[in-house]
């Protein structure tokens, strides 16, 4: 499903200046994009395969190739490459959970990458607006923030000008950049309870208000000593008519 245009820049890859900046230190791996894909190629196609493959991959989940999942892929590679998860859709699936911070093309393309789906408990959702996903190593409880810089936009405008196509030349230029220019990783911490896991529902109540059931612990107690459900709480995002 790529585009005539997607497809002119798949092909061409001789443009791979892999990164050659020093390891950065929140990562046991220093491999680059582009040793991941030499390493896959090597090893028979294991673990996260190549860059290539990967955009086919979230192209047909997609529907179509952008800018924005070249920039998913590669974010997910960086990522998983940090908290040290080598096949998160085969030997490592269990083992890795991701928020996104914006549900755009970027978003599927992490969700095509790493597996990671909204109803396995194993992708969530923060609308944040921001072209950013944290990753979690569950087994080692390693956790990295990758966000897309603002610099990398500049970046698609200011290379290859000879390009008069703007998607083409974004294209081109996430393709041809390091992970340094396009992402800022950093450690964090994130809040992941026994509630937000895969598996059966830990519990399930009803709101006292609504009498909808509610899983997980996500009930409130209101001000009255009632059992609610968030929208009854607080407030929700749809308005009964
Ligand atoms: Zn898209
Ligand atoms: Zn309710």
């Amino acid at each position: 499903m790529a585009s005539k245009e997607g497809k002119r820049d798949l092909a061409d890859d001789s443009s791979t200046a892999a990164s050659t900046t020093a390891p950065r230190e929140t990562g046991a791996g220093t491999a680059t994009t582009h040793d991941v894909k030499s390493a896959s190629h090597a090893s028979g196609g294991r673990g996260l395969g190549t860059l290539d493959a990967l955009l086919e991959e979230c192209g047909r989940l997609h529907g179509h190739m952008c800018a924005g999942q070249l920039l998913g892929a590669r974010m997910a590679v960086v990522g998983c490459r940090e908290v040290g998860i080598e096949d998160p859709r085969g030997a490592d699936r269990k083992k890795l959970v991701v928020w996104v911070e914006i549900d755009r093309c970027m978003a599927d393309a992490v969700g095509a990458v790493t597996g990671v789906r909204l109803g396995k408990r194993s992708l969530k959702y923060f609308d944040y607006g921001k072209v950013a996903a944290t990753f979690l190593n569950t087994e080692t409880n390693m956790a990295v923030r990758v966000v897309a810089l603002e610099e990398s936009r500049a970046l698609a405008d200011a290379r290859h000008l000879e390009i008069e196509s703007k998607k083409e030349r974004q294209f081109k230029t996430y393709r041809e950049a390091s992970d340094e220019e396009l992402f800022k990783v950093e450690r964090v911490a994130v809040e992941y309870k026994e509630t937000d896991a895969p598996g059966r529902p830990l519990s399930r109540v009803r709101c006292a208000r609504c009498g909808e059931g509610v899983n997980d612990g996500r009930e409130v107690r209101g001000g009255d000593g009632l059992t609610l459900c968030r929208p009854c709480a607080s407030g929700g995002y749809y308005r009964r008519l």
